[in-house]
């Protein structure tokens, strides 16, 4: 396709508004390599960043005009365009009633999809996709009557929702129910009882402000000391980076929320963004409580109304704090003073999918083209982010110790070769025996596993056969409440078979290994009084029901909670004294370069739910491979040694972050041709001092969704930068019949 000529060589019927003299650019948000040309109207001026309606083909369709970024290296511009006839070029339909994008923002765009190597057309799709044409239609809210009705039965839920509500900020249902913690039902009910009164929602629903007065905590010592040098940064304003490090509960959240009311001072706005935050209620009732209202939230999961509220929202200034995962980082906001990363190590923040890009380092990017402070928190800081710390580029904030005298949790491996747990079984005597003094002491135990389902693998006794996906190179997983098998990397999934599918034998088929529906059927079979809670992403029913488990444990209805990754997140259970984690040694194989370093932080993570009030937690890890050092540095809590050796592992062959990795995907549905084009690759490869290629290979998961998949490294130094080596290689080389060639800057999977 002919960038530049493709949408002026079709004439259309389109013929007013007159076309006048002005040539503009505009960038449509699809895959293609650059903007194209079209002209202004005479009646309409128009100027770079203006979101306006072209025609492209038949079709109209919205893009924004566009300008040449000058900060861009030359090796990381887009190819030049070739220049259409001014006569030919075909009009600019329509100009829309929206803020134009910033200098900032386009800018920002460019920067994106020259280091990630996408069309500069995808990245804007973040920004624009987000349906911000239209009004959008009143919804209802709720706002509490006066007095309340005499018959009103209060529950501590209902009186949560009531002490939202007292701001005088309507908000919907769902709002109420996941910034209060309750279900829906409990807003329903308050409603049916008259203690509601429901009022239209306009479509510019203002975002109360969240106010920097409202409830500041008291800070003292190192707290004082950190929030001070935070507050400073945002004070002085520009560009610098602070990695905000301290133990979890040490108060890393109560110090930036801080750094956020500064911000708010200064008349800014703030981003924060989370790894999951569509499990945040806790997160968001601190914010409540610190700034009296809550803030803008921008995921997937919220509707497209609210999303449509909040793009508007931040472009015009009126959402001065937005939380949100990864994509809120490419709303056009108004007046950006400072973005927040929370648990900055989380791999969560790199996109795997369409633009594949890591968040928290283009946060880093966007606050430095900006010009305002960025603030990356952690408990568990990636080597990345230290390395720039020991680099001097990022200042460094350390907590050391748990707010309010809380203890770090005593730690404990169980070496599993001695203490095996009953055969057939996964949970250890010395685990269990720990779990049933909890239990007595009335407090609570969690058990974690970052696995779900019954089974991770699932055999034939009589003739060895193992249940495969049969589009991808993976074991299927039994799930046996849902009686299936089901493949976790794709959307297969298939009854279990009654008698082996290969030699027919009956009652032949065994579940190998634990997941947590596995280890909850032990721990109810151990412990048939306790009241089981099980946490995993497929068996809570999204954020609301989220909410009301976490609130479930906090109320202490819960003695044990079992659960997957999902219960590493910043959650905050004062009676939950007890961790088990019941395979340490889970993430540790495969040939990950970040498989130790990813296991701690996690682990860790886990770690840190237990004691997080006066009572003193305790951990115990089943592992069989106690010496391992990441088994080590959890059971003495020393982190920075066993990174400082991470470091000194990596930096003589020039891995990350000591130098710069991309790796290449290739993949197609017929194996030959991804073969083919993997070895053209392969045969093409830059070569040079300081760059070097490993493979290609085959994928560790060789197929996926039937697509067959190659790899390829490419590793240079760091002074080298990899984009122009990319770009130049794969100009070499054409892509096969159905060959995609995705292109990973610094790799965090390496599936
Ligand atoms: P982190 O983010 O480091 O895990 P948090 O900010 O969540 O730590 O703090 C842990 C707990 O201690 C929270 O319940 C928080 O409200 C409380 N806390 C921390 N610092 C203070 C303080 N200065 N005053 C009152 N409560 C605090
Ligand atoms: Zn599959």
């Amino acid at each position: 396709m002919e960038p530049a000529s493709f949408s002026s060589l079709l004439p259309e019927q389109d013929k007013p508004p007159t076309p006048g003299r002005q040539r503009v650019s505009v960038l449509l948000p699809m895959p293609f390599p650059g903007p194209f040309d079209y002209v202004a109207p005479t009646n309409m001026p128009l100027k770079a960043g203006d979101i306006v309606v072209v025609p492209l083909g038949r079709r109209r369709e919205t893009g924004v005009v566009w300008e040449p970024n000058p900060a861009l290296p030359a090796d990381f511009a887009p190819p030049p365009q070739r220049s259409v006839d001014m006569a030919r070029l075909r009009p600019v339909a329509e100009l829309l009633d929206l803020p134009p994008l910033s200098a900032e923002l386009r800018h920002f765009i460019d920067w994106v999809a020259a280091y990630t190597l996408s069309p500069p057309g995808m990245v804007l799709a973040m920004t624009l996709r987000l349906h911000m044409r239209g009004v959008p239609t009143p919804s209802t809210g709720w706002l509490p009557v006066s007095p309340l009705p005499d018959t009103l039965r209060i529950t501590p839920a209902r009186q949560k929702i009531l002490d939202l509500l007292q701001d005088g900020t309507a908000r919907t249902t769902t709002d109420i129910a996941t910034a209060a913690a309750v279900g829906p039902g409990v807003v329903k009910g308050l409603a049916d009882a008259g203690a509601l009164k429901a009022v239209k929602l306009g479509p510019e629903r203002p975002f109360a402000a969240p106010d920097p007065h409202h409830n500041p905590p008291v800070l003292e010592g190192e707290q004082a000391t950190a929030t001070a040098a935070l507050h400073e940064t945002v004070d002085n304003g520009g560009f610098s980076v602070t990695l905000l490090e301290g133990v979890t509960g040490s108060g890393k959240t109560e110090i930036y929320l801080e750094a956020i009311a500064a911000c708010l001072e200064k008349g800014k706005q703030a981003l924060v963004l989370l790894p999951e935050i569509a499990l945040s209620a806790q997160w968001m009732q601190r914010f409540t409580r610190r700034f009296g209202t809550q803030p803008a939230i921008w995921h997937s999961e919220v509707g497209q109304r609210a999303r449509r509220l909040t793009w508007h929202a931040a472009a015009n200034g009126s959402a001065t704090v937005v939380v949100g995962a990864r994509s809120a980082l490419f709303l056009p906001f108004e007046n950006l003073g400072l973005i927040i990363v929370d648990e900055e190590h989380e791999s969560l923040f790199k996109q795997e999918e369409g633009v594949i890009y890591n968040a928290r380092d283009m946060a880093v990017v966007r606050a430095r083209l900006s010009g305002f402070p960025i603030a990356l928190v952690s408990a568990t800081p990636s080597l990345e982010t230290l390395a720039n710390v020991e680099a001097g580029r990022y200042r460094h904030l350390i907590l050391p110790s748990r707010h309010g005298g809380a203890s770090m949790p005593e730690t404990r491996i169980v070496d599993m070769r001695d203490h095996p747990p009953p055969r057939g079984l996964f949970l250890s005597p010395a685990l269990t025996e720990e779990m049933a003094a909890t239990f007595d002491r009335q407090e609570q135990a969690m058990l974690f596993l970052n696995r779900r389902g019954y089974a991770p693998l699932t055999l034939c006794r009589a003739c060895g056969h193992r249940m495969e996906c049969p589009h991808c190179t993976a074991w299927l997983v039994e799930h046996r409440a849902k009686k299936i098998l089901s493949c976790h990397y794709c959307d297969h999934t298939e009854p279990m078979p009654p008698t082996c599918p290969t030699c027919g034998a009956e009652n032949s088929l065994t579940a190998i290994g634990p997941g947590i529906e596995r280890i909850t059927e032990e721990a109810r079979n151990l412990f048939p009084d306790a009241r089981i809670l099980v946490m995993a992403s497929d068996t809570l029913g999204g954020p609301a029901a989220t909410a009301e488990a976490v609130a479930k444990i906090s109320r202490r209805e819960v003695d044990l909670v079992i659960g997957t990754q999902i219960v590493a997140k910043g959650w905050h259970f004062p009676h939950l004294t007890l961790v088990g984690i019941v395979d340490a040694d889970l993430g540790l194989g495969g040939g990950d370069l970040r498989a130790g370093e990813r296991t701690i932080q996690l682990l860790h993570q886990v770690a840190g739910r237990a004691g997080r009030a006066t009572t003193p937690g305790r951990v115990l890890l089943q592992s069989y491979t106690p010496e391992h050092p990441v088994m080590q540095a959890l059971l003495s809590g020393d982190f920075d040694a066993f990174m400082a050796q991470e470091a000194a592992q990596r930096r003589p062959g020039f891995w990350p972050p000591y130098g710069r990795l991309a790796a290449l995907i290739i993949s197609a549905e017929d194996a030959r041709e991804a073969d083919s084009t993997a070895a053209e690759l392969g045969r093409k490869a830059p070569y040079g001092e300081g760059i070097q290629v490993l493979g290609p290979a085959p994928a560790p998961i060789a197929v996926l969704r039937n697509r067959h998949r190659r790899r390829i490294l490419l590793r240079t130094v760091r002074s080298i930068a990899v984009q122009p080596i990319l770009r130049r290689w794969l100009g070499m080389v054409k892509p096969g019949k159905g060959v995609r060639i995705d292109v990973d800057i610094d790799p965090v999977s390496f599936l």
